[in-house]
């Protein structure tokens, strides 16, 4: 009897747990993949994650024919599709890795239930973590909400089964792909157009993530030290590849995990790591605590009153448009709608001036970074934003709040990034061009510079801003 293969997020054909399973047990193993059309109808006509997807496809496409298989790819509601390839090929068992999005587990549950309908059988395993759900736990049993207590018990687990970063092997059983040549759909077909993802040669597919992870390595070991200045090239770009599966993350582990035990990967190694945990922590929270996409981790912060009407509507969109007239937050966003990608950094200091210095309700911004990351991925992103707004688990207080010129004068000391972005800004010294409205207007006219025409003028000061925000949290004190 021969099986189905249905790729999601797990775009490569090495390393790969349900294609490996698949393989063992099956004489006849097919692949697929489906542009799901409950996803992309409700996308904007370009965007830069589709053309990744497809430039990504048709490599494990052409991968899977150089193994001696094929690739099938539809374009519709894979609820429906799946059941019907099943049928049609025969296939008794598909094959998937766990994907951990509440709308992904209900699909999949629907899949699995009309399959069983007809005899088939839906097998999911865990590809995309090493560890999932409820393996890494306290020693009550229970799931960690602390960042820390949790990174060292997923550690520890790491160090007692090390076989959690062994390959799922793929070739040695190849020959079991049936043949076939791929058909894949055009952007056109999807009814997209192209992005400028080409023009920003960010690289896509396998080989584009080997190439990045070959490039990373020898920053490894400088990576603690350089990953909180945006102008410099200090992290891996990698989340696009793990949001994808493009790479495999028992590779990216493995590779560190040696290195440290080796004691070569320096003290970036050990921090690398830490932010890989970090993604796995916020999957788990996420399957542990579903209510998160809607609501506050913790309840209280349902509380806080958020600005609304039409000037928080117009500060909003001015936080989007990087209108804000804070150079470090304005450059952040300009980077985000330009190329997709935002350091991290300006990830939390754009959310923080957000929800702390505009007091609008963080669900605004992470839906605007949700269209707008090439990385997006929910239990990331949303764990990113509960930390900013102080209602997630191991958030940073409500009362910590980032002063954006301070962020700015440590993190782009030079104003190299926010140059980059704000081209305007250029005429400006390295202390004058982190808060522009406080030089004098004749000298800022010297500089061909005047507020409200070539840059914004603050929406707001940060002094008041911060007091009102203290008033606004003060709902979540809990009484003494
Ligand atoms: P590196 O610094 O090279 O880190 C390596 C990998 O570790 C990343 O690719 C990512 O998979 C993981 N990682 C690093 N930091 C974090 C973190 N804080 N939380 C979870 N995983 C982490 N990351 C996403 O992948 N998708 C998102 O949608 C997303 N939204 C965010 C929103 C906010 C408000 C904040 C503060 C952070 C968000 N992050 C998100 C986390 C982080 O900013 C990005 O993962 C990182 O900037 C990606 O760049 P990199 O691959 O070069 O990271």
């Amino acid at each position: 009897p021969s099986a189905l293969v249905w790729f999601r997020r797990d775009l490569r054909s090495f390393d790969h747990a349900a294609l490996s399973r698949a393989l063992q047990a099956h004489e006849r193993v097919y692949c697929v993949f489906v542009y799901d059309s409950t996803i992309l109808d409700v996308l904007p006509r370009s965007d830069r994650r589709v053309d990744f997807i497809h430039a990504s496809v048709a490599e494990l496409a052409a991968e899977l024919e150089r193994l001696g298989g094929h690739l099938i790819a539809l374009h519709g509601d894979p609820a429906v599709a799946i059941p019907q390839l099943a049928a049609q090929l025969n296939a008794t068992d598909v094959y998937c890795n766990h994907d951990y999005e509440p709308q992904a587990i209900a699909r999949d549950a629907t899949v699995a239930a009309t399959l069983a309908g007809a005899g088939r059988s839906l097998h999911s395993g865990k590809d995309q973590v090493i560890f999932e759900r409820d393996e890494v736990l306290s020693q009550a049993r229970t799931p960690f909400s602390v960042y820390t207590p949790y990174k060292n018990a997923w550690l520890k687990r790491l160090r007692e089964e090390p076989g959690a970063l062994a390959p799922y092997p793929v070739d040695g059983l190849a020959a079991r792909l049936a043949p076939g040549s791929s058909r894949l759909p055009t952007l056109e077909h999807l009814g997209f157009t192209p992005s400028n993802l080409a023009a920003l040669a960010i690289p896509t597919g396998m080989s584009g993530a080997a190439r990045l992870f070959e490039d990373f390595l020898p920053r490894l070991a400088n990576y603690g030290a350089a990953r909180d200045f945006p102008a410099i090239k200090g992290p891996s770009y990698l989340s696009l590849h793990l949001r994808f599966g493009t790479l495999s993350i028992r590779h990216l582990v493995r590779t560190v995990w040696e290195l440290m035990a080796r004691g070569a990967g320096g003290e970036g190694a050990a921090v690398w790591l830490a932010e890989l945990i970090w993604r796995e922590f916020y999957a788990m929270i996420l399957v542990h605590h579903p209510h998160v996409t809607t609501r506050s981790f913790k309840p209280a912060y349902d509380a806080i009153v958020w600005e609304t009407g039409p000037q928080a509507d117009a500060a909003f969109d001015a936080w989007c448009a990087g209108r804000t007239g804070y150079p470090l937050v304005d450059a952040a966003m300009a980077q985000l709608n330009q190329t997709g990608y935002m350091h991290n950094r300006l990830r939390m200091v754009t959310a923080c001036f957000l929800i702390k210095d505009l007091g609008i309700d963080w669900r605004r911004g992470e839906a605007w970074f949700a269209l707008h990351l090439n990385d997006f991925d929910l239990a990331s992103n949303n764990g990113g934003w509960q930390w900013a707004s102080s209602s997630g688990c191991d958030a940073q207080p409500y009362f910590r709040i980032f002063n954006p010129v301070t962020q700015s004068e440590k993190f782009d000391p030079a104003g190299r990034f926010i140059r980059r972005y704000l081209p305007q800004l250029d005429a400006l010294d390295e202390k004058e061009i982190h808060a522009p409205w406080l030089l004098p207007p004749l000298l800022l006219a010297q500089k061909g510079i005047t507020l409200g025409r070539d840059y914004p003028a603050p929406l707001v000061r940060h002094d008041a801003a911060r007091e009102r925000t203290l008033a606004r949290y003060a709902v979540v004190k809990t009484p003494a």
